[in-house]
């Protein structure tokens, strides 16, 4: 009897699997628009349907490409809906794809220059391609990561890494009476991933001070001023500002340029989270509204939420490259190269991960396919589109729009006859009536402790008529529910 072959699967196994990986995929994009974006099914569904052991032989290819077309793919969230509005709506597009489809190919882990030349190369030339898409001084680096959670995270290091000269990164923070609680500021719309990367970097939760904002919910500048200056005066270190350039809830860009005169006089770093409307900076006319960003010690922007890049691609901006690298790097022995030391890049140095997954490949497919005015293009559609359904809500009697809206998220509601609270019933019914039938998906948010619904534009397959569908939906369950 023959041993049984070790090493991979035979290769024409699965070159043929391949070709049908690539059809499943094309079929799946001409046709997500026919699910229902939710997946009609309850927590432990899919569970109660996968095996609890896993299987002691191989199985054909058949088989799990089968078990993917009936237990998975219908039972996701179809972020790639057309009719996909929610939070902040993400692409798969085409050419991301096959970026990414061909970056799980090579593999490669760029830790270092040596372990991946190209993609590390790539990397600086696609960052340096969206720092110049969106207008900013040549002196600004990027380097990609999962998320802008992470992104975000990585800038606050730099930031406390400055102190007292990277006195932090030596001798840590526990137990030290000698150095003061070190505070950090952003606006009370400021993402949770700020509130996250203050408490892993162990600077303490009440150390984020949640500066107020104003009508159009941007950071009330002056309220900034008086907290550094309280903070100063009770022996606290404040560090640094994290400014939004496009707000999670309502899209609302904090104030750049007097929040940047402030961190320059205060000698403070200012990162800006511009995760969903930095890719609206690479339109002229979206990037007066976030004036000031290149005054910024860091921008985060985030491919893969509105420039049609498949999750996971986040951009880290820096003006100095190096304060981050002086935060992080840290090279063992068996790291060591004679590129590094001549001076190539080691993007392993610019964070704690060592491994990394070639990002840069999709952004580029991505850049490269749609070319700059496309790119800009789709995003001027959305943000039109958006429009037009904000014009919708206005005209029609009994809701009204709750945020001004600059760019592509309409944030609004419906207004029955009751209190305030039971306006607030009203419409979580009237979301999970709307999400209920199948075509599109809104998330919800509060303003001013008032539930709001907010319809989001951003994946690249949607259209006009996708936003209409939305409203006929809206309108008609309003109308329902005001009859019951
Ligand atoms: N910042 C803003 C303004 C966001 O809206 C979000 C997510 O929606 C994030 C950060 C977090 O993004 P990620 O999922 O890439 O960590």
């Amino acid at each position: 009897m023959s041993e049984p072959a070790l090493g991979d699967i035979p290769a024409p196994l699965f070159r043929a699997a391949m070709h049908q990986v690539a059809d499943l995929i094309a079929d799946y994009l001409e046709h997500v628009g026919e699910y229902p974006v939710l997946p009609k099914i309850a927590p432990g569904d899919v569970r109660a349907q996968l095996p609890e052991k896993p299987p002691e032989q191989g199985e054909p290819l058949d088989a799990l490409l089968g078990d993917y077309r009936r237990l998975i793919e219908p039972n996701v969230t179809h972020w790639n809906h057309p009719g996909f509005l929610a939070y902040f709506a993400i692409t798969g597009s085409g050419p991301g794809i096959l970026g990414e489809a061909l970056a799980a190919g090579l593999n490669v882990n760029a830790m270092l220059w040596k372990t991946g030349p190209a993609p590390t190369e790539l990397e600086e030339t696609v960052t340096d391609w969206l720092r110049q898409m969106m207008g900013l001084p040549p002196q600004f680096r990027g380097h990609i990561n999962d998320t802008a959670s992470i992104s975000s995270l990585l800038a606050i290091a730099a930031a406390r890494h400055r102190v007292r000269d990277g006195d932090v990164r030596t001798r840590g923070m526990a137990g030290r009476v000698d150095l003061p609680p070190l505070t950090v500021y952003a606006s009370e719309h400021a993402h949770s991933s700020i509130d996250k990367a203050v408490i892993t970097l162990g600077l303490g939760h009440e150390n984020l001070r949640k500066v107020p904002v104003d009508a159009a919910f941007r950071m009330n500048v002056a309220a900034l001023d008086t907290a550094i200056a309280a903070d100063r005066r009770t022996g606290r270190l404040p560090i640094a500002v994290v400014a939004t350039a496009g707000t999670t809830s309502t899209t609302s860009v904090d104030p750049l340029v007097d929040v940047a005169k402030i961190a320059r006089r205060e000698k403070l770093w200012l990162h800006v989270d511009a995760a969903y409307a930095g890719a609206a900076a690479i339109c002229p006319e979206y990037r007066q509204l976030m004036t000031g960003l290149e005054e910024a010690d860091s921008i985060v922007v985030n491919p893969h939420k509105w420039l049609f890049t498949p999750v996971d691609c986040s951009v880290l901006l820096l003006r100095e490259p190096d304060a981050l690298k002086a935060a992080f790097a840290l090279t063992p022995e068996y790291l060591k190269t004679s590129e590094g030391a001549g001076g190539a890049t080691n993007l392993m140095d610019y964070g704690p991960q060592l491994g990394r997954r070639f990002r840069a490949l999709k952004l580029w497919f991505v850049i490269r396919a749609f070319g700059v005015d496309g790119l800009r293009e789709r995003i001027r559609a959305h943000c039109a589109l958006a429009r037009e359904f904000a014009q919708w809500v206005e005209k029609e009697p009994g809701f009204e729009l709750c945020a001004p809206l600059p760019f592509s998220t309409v944030c609004f509601r419906a207004v029955p006859p009751g209190t305030p609270e039971e306006q607030d019933a009203f419409n979580e019914r009237l979301l999970g009536s709307v999400n209920g039938e199948g075509p599109v998906f809104l998330s919800h948010t509060r303003l001013r402790d008032r539930f709001v619904l907010r319809l989001a534009i951003g994946n690249v397959r949607t259209a006009r008529e996708h936003v209409a569908k939305a409203w006929e939906l809206i309108t008609r369950a309003a109308r329902t529910l005001r009859a019951t």
